[in-house]
């Protein structure tokens, strides 16, 4: 359902009127200028009917619902170019222009209130994007260019063909390469790995003045840091050059349960440190989540054990209102497979866990790495993948996660009781993240990712919200120094405390990269 069939005049003169009316004193023509629109080449991929409108107003998060005036469909690069110089050259203040990926945001950041919403997804029909390509070359080894709108999950399975795989995911690989790599893209290979925006060699830009840049860590470095984690502020990613290695076949997955949050939290800590200096024969994923006292295990991640398991693990849970559930993987292939079972024994040597709480699956790699995607479907299927989503991500410094567990875990979170879906409780390795990035974190050398994954019923999300409000106002007393995930924040003061030391180069990049403020606005950083 493309805008091509329709008369571009009239999807001008829709997207004109809608500007005219709702965009206030940032209207970017005057009602007796003719819209020099109608005479451009890309007026025709520009949409303003409710069908279009809707699809771009809110996203995963189903909580923030704002119109764009139009929605972009891009069949190339250049159209891209070509939206984002048009609005440049010609307003003092021009109409917002936000990039939407897979829409995959929980508090509206890729939406664009009274501007244009470029749907990304439309290059990924189109034959001149950038698609994905698979390279070997003598000085880089194996790497892959894929566009700014390709899904992980694409990037997997071409890569597979050639017997590769990048080294670092995201739990989920339904989400745009562009917009993973505008946050950090973590997951339980990020303590070796470090985040996506770490293993990237060369990005494809076009900045808030319309110009296409190729930049790297060696070229244009400015740029390239400014996009890793830059929350969509200073270009539209259009491709990105991301290292491969050899892909394994399978893995050995490993669960095992912790009653007690320190024993727990030591051996994660271990775990990391051990594996994350080592070159080969290391784990190569670690993460963690929270077993609550509250009903069935209800969310995506809980098909993992054994039916047989269930009423033990149940009552382990109603014991202690919370347990702390260890996760890693170890990648084998056909001639690791004989030796992996007493690596993996090896590595796991010493782990304090709870007698008799370990549990184990062999699965494919590619079964492991998009797990997510059976119990993304049965939602689905259930009309509650739809509902809205009140996350909050947060990194806790290693020195406060004890007093987050027991201040936020036990005080908080059990005594509200309305938490619903997976909490993620994971270390990191500072030293593995890239300082000149965009993307915040906390000062200290280990730090957590907490996830407070909710659905809530559609008019429940306020609950959530408050205890989100709570914990975050806990933390503050406690002097617990988190950083947000995904950060929303609505106050100039929010923000700066939020990039901290970073905040005057972030300021800097802006101006120099987007200087009239058009991209993603609906991260509310810039208006
Ligand atoms: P969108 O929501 O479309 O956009 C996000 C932001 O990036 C917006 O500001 C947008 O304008 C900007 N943007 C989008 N595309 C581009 C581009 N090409 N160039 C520049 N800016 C762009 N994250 C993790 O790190 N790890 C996880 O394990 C993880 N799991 C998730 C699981 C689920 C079920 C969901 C819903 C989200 C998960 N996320 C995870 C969060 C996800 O990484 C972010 O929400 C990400 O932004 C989603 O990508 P998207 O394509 O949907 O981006």
């Amino acid at each position: 359902s493309q805008a091509v069939a329709v008369p571009a005049y009239f999807l001008v003169i829709l997207f004109v009127t809608r500007l005219l009316t709702t965009a206030g004193r940032s209207k970017p023509w005057s009602s007796s200028q003719p819209p020099k629109l109608q005479t451009l080449d890309f007026a025709d991929k520009l949409r303003a009917d409710p069908e279009a409108i809707e699809s771009a107003s809110s996203d995963y998060g189903n909580i923030v619902h704002r119109k764009p005036a139009a929605v972009f469909y891009p069949s190339s690069t250049d159209d891209i170019v070509s939206l984002i110089k048009f609005a440049y050259d010609n307003y003092s203040t021009p109409f917002s222009i936000a990039a939407r990926g897979r829409g995959h945001s929980v508090r509206g950041q890729a939406t664009a209130p009274n501007g244009v919403v470029v749907d990304m997804m439309s290059l990924r029909k189109s034959k001149n994007g950038t698609g994905i390509r698979v390279t070997k070359s003598p000085s880089l080894g194996s790497y892959v260019d894929v566009g700014g709108e390709q899904l992980w999950i694409d990037v997997l399975h071409a890569t597979l063909e050639h017997g590769l795989a990048p080294v670092s995911w995201t739990d989920y690989l339904y989400l745009s390469v562009g917009g993973t790599l505008s946050n950090a893209g973590i997951s339980g290979q990020s303590f070796r790995y470090g985040p996506q925006i770490s293993n990237v060699y060369e990005m494809d830009v076009i900045t808030g003045k319309g110009e296409l840049v190729t930049c790297s860590a060696k070229k244009n470095s400015e740029l390239f840091y400014a996009v890793l984690g830059g929350l969509g502020q200073f270009g539209i990613i259009t491709r990105a050059r991301i290292p491969l290695q050899p892909a394994p076949k399978r893995v050995k997955w490993v669960r095992m349960l912790y009653s007690d949050f320190s024993t727990f939290t030591t051996d994660q800590e271990r775990l990391i440190s051990v594996n994350g200096r080592r070159q080969s024969n290391a784990l190569d994923y670690v993460e963690g989540s929270l077993l609550i006292d509250q009903g069935p295990p209800n969310n995506w991640r809980s098909s993992f054990f054994p039916s047989s398991d269930i009423p033990k693990i149940t009552s382990l849970v109603n014991q202690h209102g919370i347990i702390y559930c260890l996760e890693v993987v170890k990648y084998y292939d056909d001639h690791t497979q004989q030796t992996v079972d007493k690596e993996l024994q090896e590595l796991l040597k010493g782990l304090s866990f709870n007698d008799g709480f370990t549990f184990q699956r062999d699965v494919s790699f590619v079964q492991f790495l998009d797990r997510v995607r059976s119990g993304e479907l049965k939602l689905h299927s259930q009309g509650l993948w739809e509902v809205p989503h009140p996350w909050l991500n947060l990194f806790v410094p290693k020195s406060g996660i004890s007093d987050f567990n027991s201040g936020v875990f036990r005080d908080i979170v059990l005594k509200r009781n309305i938490t619903t879906g997976p909490v993620l409780v994971y270390p990191m390795n500072r030293n593995k993240w890239d300082e000149r990035t965009s993307a915040v974190i906390p000062e200290e050398d280990v730090f957590y990712t907490v996830g407070f994954l909710h659905s809530s019923g559609f008019d429940g999300w306020q609950a959530f919200d408050d205890q989100n409000r709570e914990l975050l106002d806990f933390c503050d007393k406690a002097g617990i120094e988190i950083k947000q995930y995904f950060p929303h924040y609505k106050t100039r003061e929010d923000w700066s405390n939020h990039f901290g030391s970073k905040w005057r180069t972030f300021k800097a990049r802006k101006a120099r990269f987007d200087p009239k403020r058009m991209l993603s606005p609906g991260q509310m950083i810039f208006q």
